[in-house]
């Protein structure tokens, strides 16, 4: 089976109301890594989370893919691959980074944030999240949200308690039920579903979510070829619907990878120092 990688754009626009954008993203397609953030905090304390969790979790898998030294970390579950258990470490640092910064400065306590984020493996995603910063996939025109929201109104669903209609017009949707940087035990939410070539992986904050339906994001997708195209086109649907909220998207397109542009990317790798 030939081997796969991302085309991967991402975008994030502070929205029509609020003057702080405390969203924070990445991607990059060789790495085949994706993140999105969505921090909460006064004196822009939420800003300092998110971008937080991206640096801990960008930092964390570069070196652990420039050395191939997977992060131990107890309690992991054993049944994870490296790329996975490499995910969930970095998650866990992130938690733990976030707390020591709030614990440091008077400002910043109680800051806190989601985090989304998508790591290829193989043929499969390994994906983390904590928060209800979502992961979708878009294959052969079936959209699906393969993360479950760590929120009051989620659960109450879960249980049946609420419809998803009520849901959407809920007075407590922004209530989080997991965040990073709020306990210094956190649970991590760590999947790994497979990948077939051309499916189209969206990862976005609730500004994106909650103004647009998923409906209207699926054509969106389905409509268009380049994922920098989709981000933009995403962001403009939210701000025509209110821009409540800063709103993040990060899109990702898995492609099969030709032999000859496997043994080309080989070349270009610089050569590794032995002493
Ligand atoms: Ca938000």
């Amino acid at each position: 089976m030939l081997p796969t990688q991302l085309h991967a754009a991402v975008l994030t626009d502070p929205g029509k109301v609020r003057r702080n954008n405390e969203d924070s993203c990445f991607a990059d397609g060789d790495l085949g890594l994706l993140i999105v953030a969505d921090g909460m905090g006064g004196h822009a304390a939420g800003e300092v989370a998110s971008h937080l969790a991206v640096q801990v979790i960008r930092d964390q898998v570069v070196q652990a893919l420039r050395t191939g030294k997977i992060p131990a970390r107890d309690g992991a579950p054993l049944h994870l691959s490296d790329r996975a258990r490499l995910l969930d470490a970095a998650v866990h640092l992130a938690n733990d980074m976030i707390l020591e910064t709030a614990q440091k400065s008077p400002e910043r306590r109680g800051m806190g944030t989601t985090v989304v984020a998508a790591l290829l493996s193989g043929r499969r995603l390994a994906v983390a999240h904590v928060g209800d910063s979502r992961l979708y996939l878009l294959r052969k025109g079936e959209f699906r949200q393969i993360t479950q929201d760590h929120s009051l109104v989620a659960e109450q669903v879960a249980k049946g308690l609420l419809t998803p209609e009520q849901a959407e017009t809920s007075e407590i949707q922004n209530v989080l039920s997991r965040a990073l940087g709020v306990k210094a035990e956190v649970e991590v939410d760590v999947t790994e579903p497979n990948l077939e070539n051309g499916d189209l992986i969206l990862l976005c904050s609730d500004g994106l979510s909650r103004m647009v339906k998923d409906g209207a994001i699926s054509a969106e997708l389905s409509r268009l070829k380049e994922p920098t195209e989709m981000c933009h086109n995403l962001v403009r649907l939210a701000l025509e619907q209110g821009g409540r909220d800063n709103v993040t998207v990060a899109v990702g397109r898995v492609q099969s990878v030709g032999l000859w542009s496997s043994v080309k990317k080989l070349w270009r790798r610089p050569a590794r120092r032995t002493a």
